[in-house]
């Protein structure tokens, strides 16, 4: 199969692709996803062999509106409609109660349906030309980093798929946020583009699942299926290194090897002689650390570096999505050196 590349203005191309049941790279704002008519069972079902990932992870449902919840989800809770005004389209995905006409194949057979509305203009265009909800996850090959460009989700998808829409780079750069609103008390599953401060400002209390700050132990049962895959690690171990900036720069530099990676600060850059360094912006910026932590991930295994060691902002705002990942890439071996974390 050949991978077409499509424009911001091959609309009806896209839609037509949907329709026939293929497989459409599309921008959000977060990542760029691997999409089918979600209403297609056969066609979600090459989503998971087009990235390779395991049949009981399920998919996000993209609708353009609020307006569609209820042709998908039943028992809506008034706090969905809440989120939906205050912070759709974007980056925040619901965990709601699925309705029948919901293939098993989105839901890997769960009596629950995420859904999501993207903050992206061609990819809402899609969706409304489409008249069909998109059923997505990130764009890679299972095992690999999110894509944040079309370029990206090429290297990992080129002959696999029917097109890809260029939508230009992502804004955000990480996943998006995921609560479960079944639950007695809404529960983060997923740290992402939305910071939980935004969610608990709207809702008042909101869990935070367990697995978002530490590893599951062995034989532990996950609150969701995808929550104990391993995400992406590059082939050599890192460490992730949590404290006041200039602590962990130095502790970082006491470590480095022959053949070491680091993602540092941007302040930090010149401070790793003989490294491949990676920044990820600035200590005070974590919008800018979300949207380039993925491509900094990216780099490490072209490289032969043997070791990797990463500073990490604090868990307030995106910090905790930024440092989620970060941790998951550790495999969750993590180092406090001390001080007011950035
Ligand atoms: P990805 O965008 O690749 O991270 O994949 C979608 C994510 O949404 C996965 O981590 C899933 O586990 C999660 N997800 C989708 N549907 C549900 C659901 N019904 N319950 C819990 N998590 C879900
Ligand atoms: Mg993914």
């Amino acid at each position: 199969m050949k991978t077409r590349l499509l424009t911001e203005q091959d609309i009806e191309e896209a839609a037509a692709i949907l329709h026939r049941g293929g497989l459409l790279g599309i921008p959000t704002e977060t990542v760029y996803g691997l999409g089918a008519d979600g209403l297609n069972a056969e066609a979600v079902r090459r989503i998971f062999l087009a990235k390779g990932r395991p049949q009981d992870n399920p998919l996000i449902l993209h609708i353009p509106e609020a307006g569609w919840l209820e042709r998908y989800c039943r028992n809506i809770p008034a706090a969905a409609y809440t989120l939906a005004k205050r912070f759709w389209p974007g980056p925040l995905t619901m965990i709601l109660r699925r309705r029948e006409n919901v293939p098993n194949a989105v839901t890997c057979g769960m009596s629950t349906v995420g859904v999501r509305c993207p903050d992206h203009p061609v990819t809402l265009e899609i969706l409304r030309a489409a008249s069909s909800p998109v059923a997505a996850p990130s764009g890679n090959r299972s095992g690999r980093p999110s894509p944040t460009c079309a370029a990206h989700m090429l290297e990992d998808m080129d002959g696999r798929i029917d097109a890809i829409v260029d939508g230009g780079p992502c804004d955000v750069g990480v996943e998006s946020t995921i609560i479960d609103l079944t639950a007695p008390v809404p529960r983060l599953l997923r740290p992402g583009g939305l910071p939980l401060e935004a969610l608990r400002e709207a809702l008042g209390e909101v869990a935070v699942d367990k697995a978002v700050l530490a590893p599951l132990a062995a034989g532990e049962k996950p609150r969701a299926p995808g929550m104990k895959y391993r995400h992406y690690a590059p082939r050599a171990p890192v460490t992730v290194v949590t404290g006041e900036s200039r602590r962990t720069a130095r502790y970082i530099r006491q470590r480095l090897g022959e053949y070491t990676g680091v993602i540092c600060f941007d302040e930090y850059r010149g401070e790793f002689p003989g490294c491949v360094v990676e920044s990820i912006g600035s200590f005070r910026d974590k919008a800018e650390q979300a949207r380039r932590v993925f491509d900094a991930l990216r780099v490490f295994d072209e490289t032969g570096v043997e070791a990797i060691f990463a500073q990490c902002p604090g868990n307030t705002g995106l910090g905790l999505a930024v440092a989620n990942r970060l941790k998951k890439a550790a495999g969750f071996q993590v180092v406090n050196v001390g001080g007011e974390e950035p």
